[in-house]
């Protein structure tokens, strides 16, 4: 026997040999499904398939990375370079460059990101003489992009009942209009969107025989990895592609579906049986990853969920240190909590830097861990989002605190002195810059004497008033504390009202980090001294020093041993030795944004036991008592999922903070309070969109409907490289 297949259990061992034929393997967490895939395409390449023939798709290109090599660690050759192995993204990118002539794009046509998509759309909107402030871009993108994803073509889009409906009850008649103008235009530039590169995809195949033909033939082997978050799009090509062969082989775990919020659908795991005969059913129950202790209390909360395919998940392994629940008194000494930790565990049990992950169910979240860290000097790396200080948003508030400190800091000028839009454009811009280099004097300085330098009347109106603007803020410094002056620039800017009136998810994400900005300095005015002591100085000059400080940290060691920190959707297939779950609180997680349903509940429980399913050996499960939210202090309850885990395997503990008064006995039952939650949230629902209709015109969950009969499903899901990762 070789090597390879000698560290098997029994099952992997089936699944890996099986060679002809379709095969789903349906397992629990860190049961070796990754393996089992990795080890299986080694496998039919030792037994003479050629790697041209197959193709992997992995939930990242990281994953296909690391697959790749440990395939030629295994065969020893470097033939795996052959294979077809990455995202459904970037494989399918490949394929449509070589088959682009067939649907009339150049083979090197453009890839356009979520922000070129949005500013293509904006052109189009405002050529159709809407408004874009009524259509805005990014909504009406997601709109695009959920149909893309659910195969609804524009021609298809515009006649649908349904979705013309939806669209005319949200007071947006004219999407179809716009998804029709702007599959056009991206024709005409020779561009694809993110989405396209399935939608296109599909087309091709579907459209044409002769590709269809020879990729079905290329592809004698194909392996997808995390298929319960396969979409409706995803799910119709790789049916296509298998149907000559059907040697096709998917793993999965219906308790770790966690993207169905875009379109994702465990109903491919269970349709999966349907599409073909003879589908040979592989389970693996055995854990490899975890300590005893952590699976007994991932399978204890997850059965909670109804709608599980039933899997007994156990290990081998030792039963290992209890589960650490931690409570704090506030969002910033849960942060503390987690470095000393690191920290003590560090020294205590020689561990490194990059056996700590740090999972959050919000970006927004990463702050008060990363300035512990930071104070702390432990080296981190944010995955799947920018640094906090990083943000544009973030950067955009500090640009304009930084401009009213000091107004020779050209970037922080550059950055906003036409954000939000004020009619300064790029030409006057680059005026400035040339007078003031000219006259050796700021460019701050050009614009508040701009009247010296013979601008058109209404640019000179412009600069002026931005002017005035400034020295407003400046004039406040004496007698206000950095938080007032910063909610006074927010506030006087548009800033905040602008982000606040951008209602989708990504508006949203933003709306909360500028919150959580303004929250951390509102703390910081608030705290009695300094970190090293000192009865503070609480001005805003104070202040950006210290920040400046925290952002000029050493970025090289980001690669290298660094704490990982990322929300929990960016951590799906992962491991550590070390685990860190934060604000484990009710309204952050389960999110109030996603307990309206049961299913929706049961999604975040679903999340909540991706998160639990990471740690290889210590866990800790942390929850404030209140921390900043949307500028104010906001008392949470510990979320319900902390009390369905099993008491024998936890470890209470209190880190930080003032009165340890609130203990683990004034919440109520989980039962009480989710059936408090629904007649409330029913009659909520009922109140905002009134009653439900008596007959159901649709049974379909979520906002877009979909045309039967076919299986297509709604919203999209692209794969992790296009995923904002902020997914709340
Ligand atoms: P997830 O559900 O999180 O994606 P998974 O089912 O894909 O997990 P893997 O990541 O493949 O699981 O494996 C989890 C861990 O268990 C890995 O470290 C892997 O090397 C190890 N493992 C899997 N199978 C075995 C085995 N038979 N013997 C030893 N270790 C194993
Ligand atoms: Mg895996």
């Amino acid at each position: 026997m070789q090597d390879y297949l000698k560290g098997l259990n029994e099952p992997q061992f089936e699944a890996v040999t099986h060679i002809k034929g379709p095969l789903m393997i349906v397992a629990g967490a860190g049961s070796g499904k990754t393996k089992v895939l990795t080890t299986r395409i080694a496998h039919l390449m030792a037994n003479g398939v050629d790697a041209f023939n197959i193709l992997a798709l992995t939930f990242t290109n990281k994953a296909a990375a690391e697959m790749k090599e440990r395939i030629e660690r295994i065969l020893g050759n470097s033939e795996a370079r052959n294979l077809y192995i990455g995202t459904f993204h970037s494989v399918f990118a490949r394929i449509l460059r070589a088959e682009a002539h067939r649907i009339g794009y150049p083979s090197n046509f453009t890839i356009y990101d979520t922000d070129d998509s949005r500013s293509v759309l904006k052109t189009v909107i405002n050529e159709l003489n809407l408004d874009d402030k009524h259509y805005k871009p990014n909504v009406v993108h997601n709109r695009i992009s959920s149909a893309k994803n659910a195969l609804v073509g524009p021609a298809e889009y515009a006649t649908d009942y349904y979705i013309q409906q939806e669209d005319m009850r949200a007071n947006r008649p004219m999407i179809a209009q716009i998804y029709a103008a702007y599959a056009a235009r991206c024709f005409k530039n020779g561009a694809m969107d993110f989405d396209d590169l399935l939608f296109k995809m599909y087309e091709l195949l579907h459209n044409n025989p002769e590709s269809l033909h020879k990729y079905q033939h290329k592809f004698k082997f194909i392996l997808i990895d995390e298929y319960q978050d396969t979409n409706a799009v995803q799910y119709q090509i790789t049916k296509l592609l298998a149907a000559a062969h059907e040697n096709i082989c998917v793993v999965g775990d219906d308790a770790q579906s966690i993207y169905s919020f875009r379109g994702a659908t465990i109903e491919n795991i269970l349709q999966f049986q349907k599409d073909y005969d003879d589908v040979k059913v592989v389970k693996l129950e055995q854990n490899y990853r975890s300590s005893q202790s952590i699976i007994n209390v991932a399978n204890e909360v997850i059965k909670n969920n109804k709608g599980q395919i039933p899997k007994n998940l156990w290990t081998e392994n030792k039963e290992g240190e209890k589960i650490t629940l931690v409570r704090t008194m506030t969002d910033n000494d849960e942060g503390k909590f987690v470095a000393d930790t690191v920290q003590e565990q560090k020294l205590r049990n020689h561990f490194f830097n990059k056996d700590f992950a740090i999972l959050y169910r919000t970006n927004a979240q990463s702050r008060a861990f990363e300035e512990s860290l930071r104070r702390m000097g432990i080296a981190y790396r944010i995955y799947g989002g920018l640094s906090f200080y990083q943000r544009k948003e973030v950067k955009d508030l500090l640009a304009y605190l930084r401009i009213v400190v000091n107004t020779r800091d050209e970037e922080a000028l550059k950055r906003i002195i036409n954000y939000p839009v004020r009619g300064i454009g790029k030409t006057t811009i680059e005026k400035c810059v040339i007078y003031a280099n000219e006259q050796n004097i700021s460019m701050y300085d050009v614009i508040s004497r701009a009247g010296e330098f013979g601008f058109k009347a209404g640019t000179l109106e412009a600069l002026q008033n931005f002017v005035t603007m400034i020295r407003y803020f400046q004039s406040l410094l004496t007698d206000k504390n950095a938080y007032d002056v910063a909610v006074h620039v927010g506030k006087h800017t548009n800033l905040v009202k602008e982000l606040f009136n951008d209602k989708t998810t990504e508006g949203l994400a933003r709306y909360e980090n500028i919150q959580e900005l303004l929250n951390s300095i509102k703390e910081w005015t608030e705290s009695p001294s300094n970190d090293d002591g000192e009865v503070g100085d609480k001005s805003l000059g104070s202040y950006l020093q210290q920040i400046t400080l925290l952002t000029d940290a050493d970025d090289d060691k980001a690669d290298s041993d660094t704490v990982k920190m990322m929300t929990i959707h960016a951590a799906k297939g992962l491991e550590f030795e070390c685990v860190f779950v934060g604000g484990i609180e009710e309204t952050l997680f389960p999110n109030a944004m996603s307990i309206n349903t049961r299913e929706e509940l049961e999604e975040e429980r679903r999340l909540f036991y991706v998160a639990v399913t990471r740690a290889k050996q210590r866990l800790w499960l942390t929850y404030a008592n209140s921390r900043y939210r949307f500028g104010q202090l906001v008392q949470n309850e510990p979320s319900r999922f902390l009390e369905e885990m099993p008491e024998a395997f936890i470890d209470k503990t209190y880190a930080g903070g003032g009165a340890r008064n609130q203990g683990f006995n004034n919440m109520g039952t989980a039962f009480e309070r989710m059936n408090r939650g629904n007649a409330n949230d029913a009659q909520n629902i009922e109140k905002k969109y009134g009653a439900p209709p008596t007959k159901k015109p649709d049974a379909r969950p979520s906002y877009m409907p979909v045309v039967p009969p076919s299986n297509k499903v709604v919203e999209h899901k692209p794969s992790a490289d296009f995923v904002p990762s902020d997914t709340s």
